[in-house]
């Protein structure tokens, strides 16, 4: 067995996925306080599945030093929605098959085999928040 040190993180990424227009509602909420709570890259909103995502979604880009706060506040305000939270080590396959955490349902990882084994350029991992919080991060 190998194991991975965890300073291979680069960063993380938070799928949000919808399936009906209840929860396409839920996430525009949950987007809306995401951007006023904590310094991430929100993502583009995609309203059909893309990549190896099977339903519509949008991503979360973060920092590792946000993880602590960032994922427990989703642990408790996800509404149901599942989210899938994956770490970015430049193995994309494996950060998205093997390495994933789920909050909710475990979905299907579509064509994964189009998904690089890595490694990938580091810059591709590095996050740009573009977000301008308002609210602290614990509440
Ligand atoms: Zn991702």
């Amino acid at each position: 067995m190998t194991f991975v040190p965890i300073d291979q993180i680069r960063s993380y990424h938070a799928h949000i996925y919808f399936k009906d227009s209840d929860e396409r509602e839920t996430a525009a909420v949950l987007r809306e306080r995401i951007g006023e709570q904590f310094l991430v890259q929100l993502g583009r909103w995609h309203e059909q599945p893309v990549g190896p995502h099977e339903r519509p979604m949008y991503q979360v880009a973060f920092a590792t030093a946000l993880f602590a706060s960032f994922v427990p506040w989703l642990m408790l305000n996800r509404c149901g929605l599942v989210i899938l939270i994956h770490p970015n080590t430049g193995h994309a396959r494996a950060d998205h098959l093997v390495h994933a955490l789920w909050l909710g349902n475990i979905l299907a990882i579509e064509r994964p085999e189009q998904l690089p084994e890595g490694p990938t350029d580091p810059a591709e991992d590095i996050v740009s928040p573009n977000t301008s919080p308002t609210l602290k991060p614990d509440c």
